[in-house]
């Protein structure tokens, strides 16, 4: 048993079973054994690894996307440079060398990283040396100021709850203890809910559904600062549009394992619904438009990846191109991150469509 399993299976015993929600809020944050509170777990060391972690190119074409609808939106001066949960800030470290030649931005740009792990902003300050960013832990302490924010594989570490539908109803899935203490999944009393009765249409008993309450007021600040001064949010993660189904997973060492088997040493995600995260967003700002959802792949594609893929070969020979053309296969291709990862854009109603979106 970790030692959070142990805290855990206290709390059960005190207070009955827990939500999804309240078991991966403490898996991922618990301020001494939480997984993204005391470690880096990216990259291949690590337990999972990320589209900026494969290749350069990722961060290089979100960043030139972001400059565009910067320039196109009059280049507001200055302005907010948001990123959500930047991993080892790379992502952002790659937008910035690629935007370095677009005048005036890097001048305009206030870097904020919204981050909680402290480990995880040693190494952002590491990959951000010269740049200095400021550090926020919640979306709340955004300036009031024309917001550019990047969002990738963020959404998906939040806590999210799971209802099984049970006639007119719903049995929210907790967490528990078998007769021997061990955690175990179980479901709660059949009961209205009043977050789900749109699903009411488009669900069958015994389906499972999602939802991330976390998000809302994430998407509800946002939106709010973008429809009054101007900006995009650009979201990238795995999901859909509407959630169906378990999706909570857990992975170690880059391998998927069985969520409650090592609470606080596995990484815990859920897949993003997309309709959910537009919902909040036009709930808190009505005027805001939103791109239509876009495939991963077809999305870098529109922005060029194949171009820049052919450029940055050039220079590459053995090992290294073979990774490269890997790498670029990986973010693109729909056997890999092409298609499970999607790609949806938020921004004023009178501002054009941002690049790599169509009509
Ligand atoms: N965007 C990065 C990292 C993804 S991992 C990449 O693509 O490589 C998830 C990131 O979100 C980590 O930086 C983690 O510490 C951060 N995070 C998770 N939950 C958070 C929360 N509630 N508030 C702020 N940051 C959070």
């Amino acid at each position: 048993m970790t030692p959070l399993a142990r805290h855990i299976a206290t709390r059960i015993a005190a207070e009955g079973p827990i939500s999804v929600a309240a078991y991966m809020e403490m898996c991922l944050q618990h301020p001494e054994h939480g997984y993204y509170t005391t470690r880096d777990p990216l990259g291949t060391g690590g337990d999972f690894t990320t589209a900026p972690e494969i290749s350069q190119m990722f961060g290089e074409l979100l960043g030139l996307a972001i400059a565009q609808a910067w320039l196109d939106q009059g280049a507001p001066a200055p302005f907010t440079l948001a990123e959500l949960g930047p991993g080892r800030g790379t992502l952002m470290a790659d937008l910035l060398r690629a935007t370095a030649r677009v005048p005036g931005f890097a001048k305009a740009a206030r870097i904020v990283l919204v981050e909680t792990s402290p480990a995880l902003r040693a190494r952002q300050a590491e990959s951000l040396t010269g740049h200095a960013p400021d550090w926020i832990d919640t979306v709340a302490g955004l300036p009031e100021a024309p917001l550019f924010v990047i969002a990738n594989e963020f959404f998906d570490a939040l806590p999210i709850r799971q209802y099984q539908r049970d006639g007119a109803g719903w049995r929210e899935r907790q967490v528990g203890l078998d007769d021997g203490g061990t955690l175990t999944f179980g479901l709660g009393p059949p009961g209205p809910v009043a977050a789900l009765d749109h699903r009411l249409e488009d669900t069958r008993d015994g389906d499972t559904v999602e939802l991330c309450a976390a998000a809302t007021p994430i998407l509800g600040s946002i939106a709010t600062r973008i429809a009054a001064n101007g900006g995009l949010a650009l979201i990238v993660d795995y999901g859909d549009w509407r959630s169906l189904g378990d999706t909570l997973q857990a992975v170690r060492a880059h391998t998927p394992e069985d969520p409650l088997a090592h609470p606080g040493d596995a990484d815990l995600t859920a897949h993003v619904d997309f309709e959910a995260l537009a919902r909040a967003a036009t709930a808190a700002a009505p005027c805001l438009a939103q791109s239509r959802l876009t495939p991963q792949g077809v999305f870098l594609e529109r922005l060029g990846i194949t171009s820049r893929a052919q450029a940055l070969a050039r220079s590459l020979s053995g090992p290294a191109l073979d990774a490269h053309i890997a790498a670029h296969r990986r973010l693109t291709h729909p056997d890999e991150m092409g298609t499970v990862f999607k790609t949806l854009a938020l921004f004023p109603d009178q501002a054009s469509l941002p690049p790599g979106f169509v009509p």
